[in-house]
């Protein structure tokens, strides 16, 4: 056996890396692809945001490669033709790819399988190298997956997780496989203006700062919209720059409250992972309907448009909604209140909220996105279908001094404390000089339009 191939989709990476070790174990030379694969272009999940992170990563890969006596070879196209071209060209006798649960990549594997066996090229697909327990891996007696957090987590905690793999020391590429040249951030239109940077180099700098001075303070400061005091660490999980295994690992030797509630945090990634390889039409229709006949795009428009441009009259709304345009991530206690307001205090369907933020977040993951709105929008996992996060209460208690309002929506720059959450009940004049709006709907109306609606069901 000479020649391997590795396939390289959301594990952008190469510490920790089993298809990559694999690869190498069984072969002289190894081809490491990475496929601009078509149908996620025509699926609109090609976004700016992502596709800048994404050049980072694919750069920083090939740079990664490079010092090690490799390179990256990119190719653009129909990602089953390309994979079995290139193995083609480079004469390989088997493929390495990283298992995903998700509906895409499980049709792109079976296509994949018996395109490759066709022409006589082994696929060997690998477990835990974009989750770090994999969907399916444990289950209930009675189910094929978890529907509930908690007893979940109790199996995922006590799985024990394969060892962490070295980086490898040399990558030697056959010679005369063509690449396209790698993609850049420059002449991406429509980015965010502080959007993060993308890459494994990058990626392992905020693992050891976060470890080392971040995580200590976690358990208490998640929630603290203005401390800002999470890890961060979500787009390179998602792009797959850092391995969720060597994570947990590190998480846990670090240890304390505050990494125990960062472990826990990672494992609702590969719940919501095992959902929806369990049921993968919960990306689009209700996990648990409640038979919701939500307002839509079209009939709710205007309020639709004021919490898209953060401007629904709601500091901390606005703020969190603000935030994700200028950097294509929230703080996850503004992605709670932000989707609870849209789908519970203005009845919109949580789908228009979903496809809002998988345009913009640069982590924007179909399993998260839509389980997390699904849960928001009490058709998920949640217990408590009928909670409404109010946003006045919010506000005061995980932005208390106003701090994050004030960054985010610089009319109340100059609003005290004790206003800068409802700034309504300022006089009037004084109201008026903010330029602020009012706020698009009474909460009592809100709540009494979801409360009849739920009712209805
Ligand atoms: C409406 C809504 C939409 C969301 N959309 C996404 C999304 O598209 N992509 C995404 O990665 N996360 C999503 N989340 C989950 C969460 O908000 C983000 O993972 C988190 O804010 C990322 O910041 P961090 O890396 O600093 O997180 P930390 O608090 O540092 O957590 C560490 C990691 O744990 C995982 N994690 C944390 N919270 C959750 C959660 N509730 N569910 C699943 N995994 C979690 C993430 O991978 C995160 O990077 C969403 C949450 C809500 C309420």
């Amino acid at each position: 056996m000479n020649v391997s191939l590795v396939l390289f989709t959301a594990d952008l990476r190469l510490h920790d890396h089993p298809p990559l070790r694999a690869a190498l174990d069984g072969a002289r030379q190894v081809v490491p692809l990475f496929v601009r694969d078509r149908a996620v272009d025509r699926a609109g999940f090609a976004v700016p945001n992502r596709l800048a992170f994404l050049a980072d990563c694919l750069r920083d890969l090939d740079a990664g490669l490079r010092a090690r006596g490799g390179r990256l070879v990119l190719r653009s196209g129909d990602l089953v033709e390309q994979v079995c071209r290139v193995a083609g060209e480079a004469e390989a006798d088997e493929v390495h790819l990283a298992a995903d649960g998700s509906a895409h990549a499980r049709h792109r594997e079976e296509r994949l399988r018996t395109a490759l066996e066709a022409e006589g090229v082994r696929l060997h697909v690998h477990d835990a190298v974009t989750t770090a327990v994999g969907p399916g891996t444990v289950t209930p007696a009675s189910s094929d997956h978890f529907a509930v957090f908690t007893p979940y987590f109790g199996h995922w905690s006590r799985w024990r997780l394969r060892e962490p793999l070295d980086a490898p020391r040399t990558v030697r590429v056959p010679e005369g496989i063509g690449s396209e040249d790698l993609p850049s951030r420059k002449g991406l239109s429509g980015l965010s203006p502080a959007l993060a940077t993308g890459g494994e180099r990058e990626g392992r700098e905020r693992v050891t700062a976060w470890l080392r001075s971040g995580i200590g303070a976690y358990e208490e400061g998640h929630d603290d919209l203005a401390g800002d005091a999470t890890s961060r660490l979500s787009p390179h999980l998602h792009f797959g720059t850092l391995s969720p295994v060597e994570l947990v690992h590190r998480a846990r030797r670090a240890g304390g409250p505050g990494a125990e509630a960062f472990v826990r945090q990672l494992a609702w990634r590969d719940f919501h992972r095992q959902v929806l390889a369990a049921r993968p039409e919960a990306a689009s229709t209700d996990y648990r309907t409640k038979r919701d006949r939500w307002r839509t795009e079209r009939t709710a428009r205007e309020d639709v448009e004021a919490w898209r441009e953060g401007r629904t009259g709601y500091p901390v709304v606005d703020a969190a909604m603000r935030q994700l345009r200028h950097e294509g991530w929230m703080h996850n206690r503004g992605r709670l209140l932000t989707a609870s307001f849209l789908t519970k205090t203005l009845y919109v369907d949580w789908r228009v909220g979903a496809r809002h933020f998988l345009d913009l977040l640069v982590d924007g993951d179909v399993a998260n996105n839509q389980l997390n709105w699904q849960w928001m929008a009490g058709t998920g996992t949640d217990s408590r279908p009928n909670r409404v996060l109010n946003p006045v209460t919010q506000a005061k208690r995980y932005d208390p001094d106003g701090a994050y309002v004030r960054r985010w929506v610089p009319e109340l720059e100059h609003v005290a404390a004790s206003a800068v959450h409802e700034p309504w009940k300022l006089p009037e004049e004084e109201r008026v000089a903010l330029g602020y709006p009012e706020p698009i709907v009474p909460l009592p109306e809100g709540l009494a339009r979801f409360r009849r609606a739920r009712e209805r069901t």
